[in-house]
């Protein structure tokens, strides 16, 4: 197939264009780096099935010759107020990334007849009144709260790939991805993996934010892409939940960094992020693994292990 990748810079679309090229696939990467990093895919500069345009997808886009699948991964999606890259201080390139970006990748995917793949969010959730999070729970969220600029144009996002797909009749699916983290999450994008492994590679004590009870599941990368591309291979076209079930808390987590990295600086904690925090996430995985056949299968501390020759060579430690 030759595929379009938006946001092949960031994070996950850098780890999409290497798992779609690996299977043998042409692709074709955007971004216009507000939140990725030319490093992401520096090395992949010389493949010859490999092409880049800088473009910022929420202005119209044109793709020469024939397009077979277009992903749309361009977002910044940090919550951290603190990080220039997060969406607090990008609202509007972030709102106008899931309307207007969504909007022109879907109507690349019509002009070709290709399928398109929206990478949607558990933040469509809001800080959940259900527990784990089933994609038929429709959310608990605020148009103008703290994450609002986030999570509302990830939901128009999936309302118009819905749209499209039922009215349009274009092949769609949707993926909705819990926390996710390995090679290439941005160090200073202030999330929780990233932050807490740089302060741990530091000797530093952990910031828990609160008193550390709220909860999440963190997915290592590779089970991520895994599961996107199986779903990009089906047809699918409701949403999927991909991520990792196993809860734990904030301060359970920071405990396991401390210990995979040897750090013994331990833990301070700081004021919580906002009321908005949801306070627990958990994704149901049971659609991915009927639909898709697919589970998770690295555990954290091995996810852990394997990501952390990555930040130290970020952080200049041998
Ligand atoms: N968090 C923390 N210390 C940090 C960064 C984050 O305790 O240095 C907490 C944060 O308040 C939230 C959880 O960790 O409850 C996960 O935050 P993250 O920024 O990774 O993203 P979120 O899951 O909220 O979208």
């Amino acid at each position: 197939m030759r595929i379009v990748i938006t946001g092949a810079a960031g994070f996950l679309g850098s780890h999409l264009c290497d798992h779609l090229l690996a299977d043998g696939h042409e692709v074709i990467g955007m971004d216009n780096f507000i939140t990725g990093s030319p490093d992401n895919i520096a090395h992949l500069a010389h493949n010859e099935k490999f092409s880049f345009y800088k473009r910022d997808v929420s202005n119209y886009i044109f793709v020469p010759g024939k397009v077979d699948a277009i992903l749309h991964f361009a977002s910044p999606a940090s919550p951290n107020p603190q990080s220039k890259s997060g969406y607090f201080n990008l609202p509007i390139q972030t709102m106008k990334a899931g309307a207007l970006g969504t909007h022109n990748c879907l109507g690349i995917a019509r002009a070709h007849n290709a399928k398109f793949l929206l990478a949607s969010t558990s933040e469509i959730y809001g800080d959940p009144e259900i527990h784990p999070q089933t994609e038929d729970y429709p959310g608990n969220v605020d148009p103008i709260g703290t994450r609002a600029v986030y999570d509302e144009a990830k939901r128009f996002a999936e309302s118009l790939t819905m749209a499209y797909h039922r009215f349009h009749n274009v092949n769609t699916s949707i993926v909705r991805i819990f926390n996710t983290y390995g090679p290439r999450l941005d160090l200073e994008d202030g999330r929780a993996l990233p932050n807490m492994i740089h302060q741990a590679l530091l000797g530093q004590p952990l910031t828990v934010y609160g008193d550390g009870s709220q909860t999440r599941s963190f997915c290592y990368v590779d089970d991520l892409i895994d599961g996107i591309v199986k779903l990009l291979y089906s047809d699918e076209h409701f949403p999927v939940n991909i991520g990792n079930p196993n809860e734990m808390s904030i301060l359970q987590f920071a405990e396991i960094i401390n210990k995979v990295t040897g750090n013994t600086a331990g833990i301070t904690y700081v004021d919580a992020r906002s009321a908005r925090d949801p306070q627990r996430r958990r994704p149901d995985i049971t659609r991915a693994k009927s639909i898709l056949n697919w589970e998770p299968k690295v555990s954290l501390e091995e996810g852990l292990r394997r990501s952390i020759p990555y930040f130290k060579q970020k952080l200049g430690i041998a």
